[in-house]
């Protein structure tokens, strides 16, 4: 039986967040006042169909967006951890679900020579209109209260995971990977034997550090990561067993 490791992309595989990143292809590097107040909570997806809109209208195309995003960098030992887990991929599967979009996802990890480690990619559907325009949709509607509109990551982890048991896959762990408020959902999936890697420092981590308040309790075990290094050495220990 291999391990399941679940991957969240922005400020996790890649060390800044892409729809932010893709900012600087503006005028200036920057949105309009109105533009950037026009964001409303839960709604992100629209938003970024706003500004993709208004970077189409003002000219920028897609190569220069696509050589915008391949030069983020990856977070430190990320690039190690991924070359580890292609080096034994027998004993791993491999997916990323992410809020960003798939097309900036595709350039970055195709760029980068990482697109076989992954075996799926759950994200929102984006493409380039006949006009050279971005065009981005919500992933999925779902009825969780506690994620925005157009995605809840754990109705996506527990959809493949029964998927992958009725093709007769099941797994021995599941590792979560992620650093955002929107990765602590499917967290709340995971069991005593799977482990929740919170980024250290960021927003997942202080949420489960808040853990003994909060009413819905973690079940698997939860180990801190600052650099994918650091992640190998878990994983390690993990295929010891
Ligand atoms: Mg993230
Ligand atoms: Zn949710």
């Amino acid at each position: 039986m291999k391990i399941l490791l679940v991957f969240d992309f922005d400020n996790t595989v890649i060390d800044d967040n892409s729809d932010t990143w893709i900012v600087q292809c503006a005028p200036e590097k920057q949105l309009p006042v109105e533009l950037k107040n026009s964001y409303q909570k839960g709604y992100w997806t629209e938003f970024m169909g706003r500004v993709f809109k208004y970077l189409g209208d003002r000219g920028v195309r897609e190569e220069e967006m696509k050589r915008a995003m391949t030069s983020m960098p990856f977070t430190p030992g990320m690039v190690e951890l991924l070359n580890f887990i292609r080096n034994k991929k027998e004993k791993f599967d491999c997916i990323i679900i992410s809020d960003s979009n798939s097309v900036f996802i595709d350039w970055i990890l195709k760029a980068a020579n990482f697109h076989s480690v992954f075996d799926k990619v759950f994200t929102n559907p984006a493409a380039f209109g006949s006009n050279g325009h971005l065009t981005v949709e919500n992933y999925h509607t779902h009825s969780c209260s506690r994620c925005p509109k157009n995605l809840c990551k754990k109705v996506v982890l527990v959809d493949f995971v029964d998927n992958q048991l009725q093709q007769g896959v099941s797994y021995t762990h599941i590792v979560y990977i992620g650093d955002g408020a929107n990765d602590f959902c499917p967290v709340t999936f995971l069991k005593k034997n799977d482990v929740a890697m919170p980024r250290k420092g960021y927003a997942l981590q202080k949420i489960l550090s808040q853990m003994p308040q909060n009413l819905e309790p973690v079940e698997s075990s939860v180990v801190l990561w600052s650099s994918g290094v650091e992640i190998i050495s878990h994983l390690q220990f993990l295929i010891k067993e």
